[in-house]
């Protein structure tokens, strides 16, 4: 009987594995044709500059542009359902650039009279830093979008940095040299060395949402992010507070002398015509539910 039972769950468990590996093939596919199909969206959410937050018309400094799936039949994806896997077929090249192009794009939409310093962040995959012609496709798309360089952000986790530190650090170097910046983003959780930061061609910190969480009631986890926002300084790099939920920990990254922050406090990342709305100051964010 137990042979059985075993046998069943095997099988069982084999069927599932089969259909996992088969849903990921028909994703896969999908997600080849939602690039041509123009099924992929950017949403853009604040960073807000701290300090000069007076809690009712928070200063926008820029966006951060987040990419989402907007699926025929599953709704509106998240990139945790998507990004993983076009990280390992490859597809993150092309989904990429489509990004930084689209990015770029609005970013020079946004602009406006009065607020002609808009800075756009994006998010780039080290397979797609790392492929042939990258550095020509960013300034290319600079080009063709007429976005000024010094308002492009490039974030690069610092996981990312880590592994291809060799390869990674001078195409970097090549970027920032255009004006570009560059952002470490989810720093804390990648365990790299002081000394090596000191090396890195990097303009800003995004200090770890994990962190971020902890500033306030945990002795502890104020004394990182403290830690954090002060080497920070010493390195002259701005740092941006990710996923700021709550208005003390706004208040404390500020007197911590965080430069920005970023989180559902002040809004979710929303489409572009809310995003300018957000900057017109004509509307509040849009705070989850
Ligand atoms: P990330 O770059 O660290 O982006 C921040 C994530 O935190 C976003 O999730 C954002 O919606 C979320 N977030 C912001 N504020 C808060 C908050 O107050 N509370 C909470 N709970 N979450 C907050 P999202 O949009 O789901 O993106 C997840 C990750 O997917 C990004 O993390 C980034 O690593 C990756 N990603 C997104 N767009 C792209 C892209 O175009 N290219 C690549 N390569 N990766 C992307
Ligand atoms: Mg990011
Ligand atoms: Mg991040
Ligand atoms: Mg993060």
């Amino acid at each position: 009987l137990a042979k059985d039972g075993g046998k069943r769950a095997t099988a069982v468990y084999e069927a599932s594995l089969h259909s996992a590996a088969l849903e990921r093939l028909q994703l896969r596919a999908d997600l080849e044709r939602a690039l041509g199909a123009g099924e992929l969206v950017l949403h853009y959410q604040p960073t807000i500059t701290l300090g000069l937050d007076d809690g009712l018309a928070p200063t926008v400094h820029g966006f951060e542009a987040l990419v989402r799936w907007q699926h025929p039949e599953r709704g509106l994806l998240a990139p945790v359902h998507f990004v993983p896997l076009a990280e390992e077929s490859g597809l993150i090249v092309p989904l990429g650039t489509w990004v930084l192009q689209e990015a770029c794009r609005s970013a020079v939409a946004l602009q406006q009279p009065g607020r002609p310093d808009v800075a756009m962040s994006v998010n780039v995959a080290v397979a797609q830093l790392t492929a042939p012609g990258f550095v020509d496709l960013v300034h290319a798309s600079l080009a063709e979008s007429g976005l000024a360089p010094h308002l492009l952000v490039l974030e690069i986790t610092e996981t990312a940095v880590l592994a291809g530190a060799d390869v990674v650090a001078p195409l970097l170097a090549q970027l920032r040299a255009t004006g570009i910046r560059i952002a470490i983003d989810d720093f804390g959780t990648g365990y790299s060395s002081l000394s090596y930061l000191r090396d890195l061609p990097v303009d800003v910190l995004k200090v770890d949402k994990s962190f971020v969480d902890h500033v306030v009631r945990d002795e502890q986890g104020a004394s990182l992010a403290e830690a954090i926002i002060a080497m920070g300084h010493s390195l002259h790099l701005t740092t941006v507070a990710e996923g700021v939920e709550d208005r003390d920990q706004a208040t404390w990254l500020t007197s911590a002398g965080a430069t920005y922050g970023q989180g559902y406090l002040w809004s979710r990342p929303v489409p572009l015509v809310q995003a300018a709305a957000l900057l017109n100051g004509a509307e509040r964010g849009v705070p989850a539910p």
